[in-house]
C-alpha cells in the first residue's frame, strides 16, 4: 500500500488523530497531522509557532499561507501518506491538488454535541504522545498514561469556549470540502461513533478495495 493517498476529514475530536496513527502503524504510510506539526513548532518557541499560537488559542484556523509552505515540501516527498487536520479551507483543498491527487477521503463523521462532550474530556500524554479520554476510557491511574505512565495533559484549545469556536469553524470552513471531494469521487463515509476498533477495520476494508479498483 505504499502509495495510497489518504485525506481524513471530520470535525474536530471525530478521531482523526486516532486512526491516522493506527492506519500508519498498519500501512506504513507517511502520517502528516498539521496540528501536531504546528503544536511541536508552538513548543519549540519557532517563528511560526510564535505566530501560529495565536490563531490556535482562539480557535481559529491558522492562515491558509503558513500552512501550505509548512506541509507541502513533506506531501511532495511522501510516497503515499495520511493527511489529517489537512486540508481544511477550499484554498488548501486546492494547493493540495496542485501537488497530487487524492485517492480517497474519508469523512469521520461526529455530531455538535459529541464533538463537544469528547473533546472536554480528551487528555494526551505528555511522553508518548496517546489520546485518551477522561469520561469515555478513563486511565487505570488517575492522570497517567495507560501507556507509559506518562503525565496526562489537556490540550490548551480543549476548553469549552474554545471547542464551540472550533466546531463553528469546521462548519463554516472545513465542512464544505465534505462536498468537493464527493464531486471528485473520491468521499466514503464512516459513522464516528462506531468503537475506535471498528472504524479502523472499515478504513483498512476501505484501501485495500480501492487497492483492487486501481490494481495497486
Ligand atoms: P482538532 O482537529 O482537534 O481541532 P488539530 O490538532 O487538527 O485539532 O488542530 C489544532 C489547531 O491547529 C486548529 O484549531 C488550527 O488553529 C490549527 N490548524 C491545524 N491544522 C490546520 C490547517 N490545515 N489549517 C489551518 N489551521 C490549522
Ligand atoms: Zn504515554
Amino acid at each position: 500500500m505504499g502509495r495510497k493517498r489518504l485525506v481524513l476529514l471530520g470535525p474536530p475530536g471525530a478521531g482523526k488523530g486516532t486512526q491516522a496513527k493506527m492506519i500508519a502503524v498498519k500501512t506504513g504510510l507517511v502520517h502528516l497531522s498539521t496540528g501536531d506539526i504546528l503544536r511541536d513548532e508552538v513548543s519549540r518557541g519557532s517563528q511560526l509557532g510564535q505566530e501560529a499560537k495565536q490563531w490556535m488559542d482562539r480557535g481559529d484556523l491558522v492562515p491558509d499561507k503558513l500552512i501550505t509552505d509548512m506541509i507541502e515540501g513533506e506531501i511532495s516527498k511522501a510516497d503515499g501518506f495520511i493527511l489529517d487536520g489537512f486540508p481544511r479551507t477550499i484554498t488548501q483543498a486546492k494547493a493540495l491538488g496542485e501537488v497530487t491527487p487524492v485517492d480517497i477521503a474519508i469523512n469521520i463523521v461526529l455530531s455538535r454535541d459529541d464533538v463537544i462532550k469528547r473533546l472536554s474530556s480528551r487528555r494526551t500524554c505528555r511522553d508518548c504522545g496517546r489520546i485518551c479520554n477522561s469520561l469515555f476510557s478513563p486511565p487505570q491511574v488517575d492522570g497517567r498514561c495507560d501507556m507509559c505512565d506518562g503525565e496526562l495533559s489537556q490540550r490548551s484549545d480543549d476548553h469549552p469556549g474554545v471547542i464551540r469556536k472550533r466546531f463553528d469553524v469546521y462548519t463554516r470552513q472545513t465542512a464544505p470540502l465534505i462536498d468537493l471531494y464527493r464531486r471528485q469521487g473520491t468521499l466514503q463515509e464512516i459513522d464516528g461513533n462506531l468503537p475506535p476498533e471498528e472504524v479502523l477495520e472499515r478504513i483498512m476494508a476501505l484501501l485495500v478495495n480501492d487497492c483492487s479498483e486501481n490494481s495497486y
